[in-house]
């Protein structure tokens, strides 16, 4: 039959063919003559982005995602909406474009790689086609590469946790587009990126802000994106960034010590300075996103929808009633994985576990991994190289992930081969730029200093707080 899977044999078997397992073969690709087996149940390469919403974006600049051999944009900084003034954030098409270009003109043509789409991995190499049903072995010379470990949940496909009565339209953020002008109010459920992502497109949309309700079931803190621009003109501010988070890491006595300080240096901000964030999933929003997010009054903070029929909803700390002709915007997905908290390591014997090394950055942290695995033999580096930065769900988890992130920093610099890898990376938003900042310029030598010197007793109070918190 043809197409028929047959038995295959590879030198590393990938699992999954997201972001993260994109960024980790490209750079083998570049530093070994390996070939690889990438599988996936989905249909196209791009992971979770193939199911995303229509108005959905990166929260980061664009320059540094992807993978390391090919520049995802055009490296342009915005000049309207609320990203004006700051690089250009890709949308999620630009984004799958990005992955599918790259596969059919680089990664098929090299002879080196294949692509099993809408196949499932089961274990102990065996492969299944979910068209035919069909199972093949798969032979690894090498490894095997779990590249799901980060596998996030987003509203078109996962589960909502709360029940929908007949009658009343509660749907993802995919059909919001299409539905929003049928509807006389909407309200949208869950206040983390997509939350941010719907209110912010209806009202760019001229959706009235009085016919929007928002619930907010935890606050969260936001990453400040004006300190994420990789451009010279705004790199004193990242070098701010790193110098002021070190110093109130090592002199916080407590996690609130932490989000305030972060918060008056200007590096995270908040919805509302009257409400106590509780929520860290490293969102990078604009303080124009902000005042634009504000301009929503009605929202509500009664914690989570347990159920909603035609009168309202009902939520674990109360009750809210609802006009007949709402619809409801899904935003509950965690974003996170099941097992986001799981500290398994990157390597492990036959298995390479990819995950961030580089807190809440997948893409530089799979290829540095691939990095390390083509260059670096030594066990004991290895595993200190690689301390799993596990995304966050709370500031809480913030402090041990970023612990590891700044220990895993401390490896990398000390290393030659992987300082110089870090310098020539796209996917380092700032490391290109540190090694090259001038002698004489002695307003960012002293940030570095300042960044470095702080460094040993952030890492200790960080862990200190973490286990007291
Ligand atoms: C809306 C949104 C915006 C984001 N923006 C950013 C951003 O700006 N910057 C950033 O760094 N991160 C961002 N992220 C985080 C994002 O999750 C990562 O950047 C990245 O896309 C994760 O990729 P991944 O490959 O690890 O996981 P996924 O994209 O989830 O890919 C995992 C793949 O594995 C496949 N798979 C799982 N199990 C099996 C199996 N047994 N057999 C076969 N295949 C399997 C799945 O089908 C899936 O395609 C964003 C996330 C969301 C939801």
């Amino acid at each position: 039959m043809e197409g028929k899977l047959m038995d295959y044999q590879t030198d590393y078997l990938i699992i999954g063919s997201g972001a993260s397992a994109m960024a980790f073969v490209d750079t083998m690709l570049t530093e070994t003559d390996a070939t690889f087996l990438m599988v996936d149940r989905r249909p196209k390469v791009g992971g979770h982005w193939n199911d995303a919403y229509p108005f959905v974006r990166l929260h980061q600049p664009s320059s540094f995602y992807g993978v390391v051999s090919r520049v995802l944009g055009r490296e342009k900084i915005d000049e309207t909406g609320s990203n004006k003034g700051f690089y250009e954030l890709a949308t999620g098409i630009e984004v799958l474009h990005y992955y599918h270009a790259l596969m059919e003109e680089a990664f098929i043509p090299s002879g080196r790689v294949k692509h099993l789409p809408l196949c499932e991995y089961k274990g102990d190499g065996r492969v299944v086609s979910l068209m035919s049903g069909e199972s093949h072995n798969v032979k690894v010379n090498k490894k095997l590469v779990d590249a799901t470990h980060i596998e996030v949940q987003i509203p078109m496909t996962h589960t909502p946790r709360f029940e929908v009565a007949e009658g009343v339209a509660c749907v993802p953020p995919n059909l919001l587009c299409r539905l929003a002008p049928e509807y006389g109010h909407i309200t949208v459920l869950g206040g983390g990126k997509t939350g941010i992502d719907s209110i912010s497109w209806l009202l760019d949309n001229d959706y009235p802000a009085d016919k929007i309700t928002w619930v907010v079931p935890r606050d969260s803190w936001f990453y400040n994106r004006r300190k994420w621009q990789p451009g010279e003109a705004l790199f004193g501010e990242a070098l701010e960034l790193l110098a002021s988070s070190n110093e109130i890491y090592a002199a916080a006595e407590s996690v609130e010590d932490i989000c305030l300080g972060m918060e008056s240096a200007g590096n995270w901000l908040r919805l509302d300075k009257n409400v106590w964030p509780t929520m860290f999933h490293a969102a990078l929003v604009t303080e124009a996103d902000i005042v634009k997010l504000n301009r929503i009054n009605n929202i509500i903070r009664m914690g989570r929808v347990e159920a909603i029929d035609e009168k309202g909803m009902r939520l674990t700390k109360g009750e809210a009633s609802s006009l007949p002709d709402t619809l409801y915007i899904d935003c509950t997905a965690s974003a996170l994985s099941n097992n986001y908290k799981d500290f398994t390591p990157v390597f492990q014997q036959d298995q390479i576990n990819l995950q961030p090394i580089f807190v809440w950055q997948p893409c530089f942290s799979s290829a540095l991994i691939a990095f390390i695995e083509a260059n670096i033999e030594d066990e004991a580096l290895r595993q200190a190289m690689t301390r799993p930065a596990p995304l966050t769900d709370t500031v809480k988890d913030y402090l041990t992930s970023q612990a590891h992130n700044l220990m895993n920093m401390h490896h990398w610099q000390e290393h030659p081969e992987t300082a110089r890898f870090m310098t020539n990376c796209r996917l380092h938003a700032f490391a290109g730029r540190i090694a090259n900042i001038r002698a004489d310029d002695h307003e960012k030598q002293s940030q570095l200093q300042r960044f470095g010197q702080s460094a040993p007793n952030a890492v200790e109070n960080l862990f200190r707080l973490a286990a007291n918190a």
